[in-house]
């Protein structure tokens, strides 16, 4: 490979095997020697900054995709508890339209009693007396049964209804909850939107300071590789696949005035920085 070739060319296209003519090195520089705005080693720094700001920025964008689904648990539960209700409310109405059915039902009960008890003023046999006895005594067993049955599913009723009013008051605890996660999720995400404000126009200023080249180098590595485009020298591994780097290839990129391709991962692989901001980096 040639010094003249392109980076672009340098950074698909690997030699077969190193050679170590002069004038060749695995891989090639992907930016050649740098000159102009600021030192190499700020570039360096600055490529660095813009790594740690992208990452920044795509934790912060997911982190806010992620915030609806913390209020999914709390319309769930007002929607459980709202179907509750619902049901505790059919189950009342059912109650009273069967009260309503027993009601009519021993009221005329009640009549054919009377109508069988003024019957027996008009009776002239010993016999028919007795059956007239007979059938009041029935009608009375059956009104007896129909009242016992009217209490139970009263009763019934009434235990429905302060099913309903717990319910009711469960409703009102999760709606409360709902609208405080809500409040509390809004801020979050105001603050997370400010957040993300500031984290780009840092990002801005970063770019800013960044030789066109080697920021436009960045984007291509980082559309590429999901995102991750610089990567650093560690004990003479590369920080991202952590395969081993050509002992040449380590020494120029010691030097700090080239940018070179992992060999391996194909990121921008520079000299590790100690500064203080930078220093988190992988
Ligand atoms: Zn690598």
């Amino acid at each position: 490979m040639q010094r003249g070739q392109g980076p672009i060319a340098q950074l698909v296209e690997q030699p077969a095997h190193n050679r170590s003519v002069p004038g060749s090195r695995p891989g090639g520089p992907i930016v050649r020697a740098l000159k102009g705005i600021g030192t190499v080693r700020d570039q360096f720094r600055l490529l660095i900054a813009l790594q740690q700001a992208d990452d920044c920025l795509r934790a912060l964008a997911l982190k806010e995709q992620q915030l609806p689904q913390r209020l999914q648990a709390y319309e769930a539960a007002c929607a459980a508890v709202r179907q509750q209700l619902v049901q505790q409310q059919a189950a009342i109405e059912q109650s009273e339209r069967q009260q309503r059915v027993f009601e009519r039902e021993l009221a005329h009960h009640q009549e054919a009693i009377r109508k069988t008890q003024s019957k027996a003023h008009e009776v002239k046999t010993n016999k028919e007396y007795s059956a007239i006895l007979a059938e009041i005594d029935t009608g009375k067993q059956r009104l007896e049964t129909l009242e016992d049955q009217l209490l139970t599913l009263m009763e019934v009723t009434d235990q429905q209804r302060q099913a309903h009013r717990a319910y009711e008051q469960q409703e009102h605890v999760a709606q409360q909850a709902l609208v405080e996660q809500r409040h509390q999720l809004q801020q979050e995400h105001e603050t997370l939107r400010r957040t993300i404000v500031a984290e780009q126009e840092r990002r801005r200023q970063t770019v800013a300071g960044l030789e066109v080249k080697i920021y436009e180098q960045y984007q291509k590595v980082t559309t590429q590789h999901g995102g991750r485009g610089v990567a650093q020298l560690q004990d003479g591994v590369c920080s991202e696949c952590h395969l081993k780097v050509p002992p040449q290839m380590i020494s120029e990129i010691r030097l700090q005035t080239q940018v070179f391709p992992c060999p391996h991962c194909r990121l921008m692989l520079l000299w590790p920085a100690y500064d203080d901001r930078t220093k988190g980096i992988r």
